[in-house]
């Protein structure tokens, strides 16, 4: 029997790139997106119900037409710097939404939920790489606005019959194999696709943002996970929950860590291809280093990376970023584009 679930944001990076692992694992799959900054290119299967997070009426009624085994929430806001521009829209779009998504599950009668969290929500790490038990100080709206869902996520977990696995993506990019997936978003702003944009010179130069943080060579340090790898991580949590597993919080990294020096060099290596670099101020609500210990993963979930490799994670990227000028011609055009958020406007 083919289980059902419910993938919020499912139009989005990640979602996508798990909706077509869940395909192949045989899932039925219904997708519920506002194409805020999702994309109707990057839904490969399953149906599509536009709508809002905010919007609970018709939250409710998806619900009462489908019975879900599971619901895997990644609809959000997650970029950092206008998260401290945009604070409420963050903590509307994130938190609130999460609420509203909760209350649906709980009067519905769903019982199992997958959820996209971050290493945000660890703040400027006291040590790394981070465990799961490191205090959660974050330090910028958007870090907040995700530890506060964790946190209605948890106490509904001791409320209700609730289980759930509440997963923090450490820095995820890349691209599905496939070719027919990676990063649609125009206004994706985070630095291997840009750096890749650089290379295709769909860009002047790259910045670096801040090259005084205490670290080895003062610039950011980052744990870069393949985006297949991480979509692995979900159906793995997804089958965890279905075996009856109990609610976990688990980090998704590779337990290594690069700086943005170290990054631009490489998409440089790999692509042959010299661009700018401009050093520049930090951004704010940036952390100088985040690495997972992703020990408890490959321990609950029995987790198995395959492209632990910055090498691989920058090929799928550039990759991605020249095949996807193929894609732009055939926009879907039927489906309806709903008002725009505030921070998207
Ligand atoms: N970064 C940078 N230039 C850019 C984009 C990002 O120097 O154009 C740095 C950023 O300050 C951070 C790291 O690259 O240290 C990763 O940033 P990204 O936006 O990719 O992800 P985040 O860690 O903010 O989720």
């Amino acid at each position: 029997h083919k289980h059902k679930v419910l993938v919020t944001g499912g139009a989005g990076y990640i979602g996508s790139h798990v909706i077509r692992q869940l395909g192949e694992a045989g899932y039925d799959v219904v997708i519920y997106d506002n194409f805020s900054t999702g994309s109707p290119q990057a839904i490969t299967q399953g149906k599509l119900v536009v709508g809002d997070l905010g919007n609970l009426e018709r939250l409710y009624q998806v619900f009462a037409q489908h019975q879900f085994s599971t619901v895997l929430h990644f609809a959000a806001s997650l970029i950092v710097p206008e998260s401290v521009k945009y604070p409420l829209d963050y903590y509307t779009n994130n938190t609130r939404n999460t609420l509203n998504l909760l209350r649906c599950c709980q009067n519905m009668g769903v019982n199992q939920l997958v959820f996209s969290s971050t290493a945000a929500v660890y703040g400027e790490p006291k040590e790394n790489p981070i465990t799961e038990s490191a205090l959660t100080l974050p330090i910028n709206p958007y870090g907040r606005s995700k530890l506060m869902s964790e946190w209605l996520i948890r106490d509904c977990g001791v409320s209700s019959s609730l289980r759930y696995v509440i997963l923090r993506y450490f820095n995820v990019a890349g691209a599905d194999s496939s070719g027919k997936l990676g990063q649609f978003s125009k206004n994706a702003t985070h630095l291997i696709k840009l750096a890749c944009d650089a290379v295709l010179d769909r860009r002047s130069n790259l910045q670096i943002f801040g090259n005084d943080f205490p670290t080895a060579d003062g610039t950011g340090v980052r744990d870069y996970i393949h985006v297949e790898d991480l979509a692995t991580a979900h159906l793995d949590a997804l089958r965890y929950l279905e075996q009856g597993g109990e609610s976990q919080v688990l980090n998704c990294g590779y337990g290594q860590g690069y700086s943005v020096r170290q990054v631009i060099e490489k998409v440089k290596t790999i692509s042959g291809k010299d661009f700018p670099v401009i050093e520049t101020q930090r951004r704010p609500g940036d952390p100088a280093c985040a690495i997972a210990n992703a020990d408890k993963i490959h321990d609950v979930l029995g987790w198995k990376p395959k492209f632990n490799n910055l090498d691989k994670i920058i090929h799928s990227t550039l990759a991605w970023e020249v095949q996807k000028e193929n894609f732009t011609s055939d926009l879907n055009t039927n489906i309806p584009i709903p008002h725009k958020l505030s921070l998207t406007s």
